[in-house]
């Protein structure tokens, strides 16, 4: 706290994973002597830089960059970057920390980082937005490189904006080097299925909790927050086993369709026009409420898929009163941990982000093996292997909690499995 005065999501990601790690350390002396713990909480590296850019108006605007390198034991830094007014170090250092984990979990070869800017793109036009990418990687590229750090997406930042970044890298560099960024386009080497898997893996998560008592997806009633990147595919993919996805959302409010998202006319408002959810309650003709939460909404399986503690304690009490069976994290941490003790107390199945969500990143690692190799797979190819990925993790995490004395305690298996996995490489590379 000392160290890293005011910032309070970092903390609260660091707490709740050193609050799973007792069992660990009493086993295995070698970490505590090692100081893995400490080591794990000092990123490796964090840059902090300008980012100047002229606005349309021809007004000089400032904004402040992140990339904060956490760490590389298990391959090159890798996580996405954010743009979003709300970013500060405390959020990049939260999400860069849970993503050493998450990293860990998906068993392929990379580190963990994070990154973004306060920039806020809403509202900016097309050239603002191109411009503001330019400056952004005109400091940031010196740190990066296919083997050193591949940022992706993450809020405010999809496949246009890696475009302008992946550009002015190339730019400076002289070098077309695919691997230094994932969630590229599909006609410059992205990778098919990359802009679903986070929402695709985080359903199949869900479903392989629902499977160990004998349930799944068909005919739940689903709610999902959200309508952005994670959302629109977890509506999807819920929706094609079966489920009657009921709710999205955004920051102005939320939308209500009894009969089920019409995730074609959401795409359309939220990708091809940009706009809000309010215009698809319109022209759907379903309910859009503006002040409450999608967690006011009866229902049995929650997704939360927008952004950090969205869910607290009277949400959750009121999704255990609503007979929720199931809440898998689309989203980072968006589940406070008050609400979290809440589900695990109610016997509800509780799926984290770091294992829920992961099938984002680890489709990332496709792509950079697609890159590697300048190969592109097949739709069906690269699915098949996300959900190899994602039941995969489910059981790594299953097994852990088992037999670290908490079975079906997902929190628990994911910290320690994601832990063990970083720490024993920690240890094998010595004093670094
Ligand atoms: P997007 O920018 O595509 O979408 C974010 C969505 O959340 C928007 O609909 C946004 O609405 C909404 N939102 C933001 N803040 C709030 C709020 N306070 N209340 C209600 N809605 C809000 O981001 P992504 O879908 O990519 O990311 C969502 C979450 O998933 C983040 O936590 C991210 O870290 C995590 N994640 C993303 C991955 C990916 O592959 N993209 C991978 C793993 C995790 P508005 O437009 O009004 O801001």
């Amino acid at each position: 706290l000392r160290r890293n005065p005011g910032e309070a999501e970092f903390h609260q990601a660091v707490d709740e994973v050193f609050a799973s790690l007792a069992p660990v350390l009493k086993k295995h002396a070698k970490f505590e002597a090692a100081a893995i713990l400490e080591r794990l909480c000092e990123p490796e590296r964090q840059i902090i830089f300008r980012v100047p850019w002229v606005d349309d108006t021809g007004q000089v605007r400032i904004n402040r960059g992140f990339r904060v390198e956490f760490n590389s034991a298990l391959g090159p830094f890798k996580g996405g970057l954010r743009f979003h007014p709300s970013v500060n170090l405390g959020i990049v250092k939260f999400l860069g920390f849970e993503q050493i984990f998450k990293n860990a979990l998906t068993g392929m070869p990379i580190g963990g980082g994070k990154g973004g800017s306060d920039f806020d793109p809403r509202g900016r036009s097309e050239g603002e937005v191109m411009r503001f990418c330019q400056s952004f990687m005109t400091e940031l590229y010196r740190h990066l490189g296919e083997y050193t750090d591949v940022p992706a997406g993450d809020m405010g930042v999809g496949t246009r904006e890696i475009g302008y970044l992946f550009g002015q890298y190339k730019r400076i560099t002289n070098r077309y080097e695919s691997g230094v960024l994932t969630g590229k386009g599909m006609g410059w080497g992205g990778s098919l299925v990359r802009p679903e898997a986070t929402g695709f893996g985080t359903v199949l998560f869900a479903n392989e909790m629902l499977a160990t008592r004998n349930q799944s997806l068909d005919g739940q009633r689903v709610l999902v927050s959200g309508s952005g990147n994670v959302a629109m595919y977890a509506i999807e993919k819920a929706q094609a086993l079966g489920a009657t996805v009921l709710t999205c959302s955004d920051s102005s409010g939320y939308v209500v369709d009894e009969r089920g998202i019409d995730t074609e006319l959401l795409k359309q408002i939220k990708e091809t026009e940009r706009g809000r959810v309010s215009e698809y309650a319109e022209r759907r003709g379903a309910v859009f409420v503006d002040s409450g939460s999608v967690w006011d909404v009866p229902a049995t399986v929650a997704l939360p898929c927008a952004t950090q503690n969205e869910l607290d304690e009277a949400a959750a009490k009121r999704l255990v009163e609503s007979g929720v069976v199931a809440v898998a994290e689309g989203a980072n941490m968006p589940t406070t941990r008050a609400a979290v003790s809440l589900f695990h107390e109610a016997g509800i199945l509780f799926g984290p982000g770091k294992a829920a969500n992961a099938g984002g990143v680890a489709t990332s690692a496709l792509e950079m093996q697609q890159n590697a190799s300048r190969d592109a797979w097949t739709f069906d190819h690269t699915e098949r292997r996300l959900e190899e990925i994602m039941v995969g993790i489910h059981e790594r995490c299953a097994a852990t909690a088992e037999e670290y004395g908490a079975p079906g305690n997902y929190v628990i298996g994911a910290n320690i499995a994601g832990f063990l996995k970083v720490a024993d490489a920690m240890l094998a590379l010595g004093v670094i």
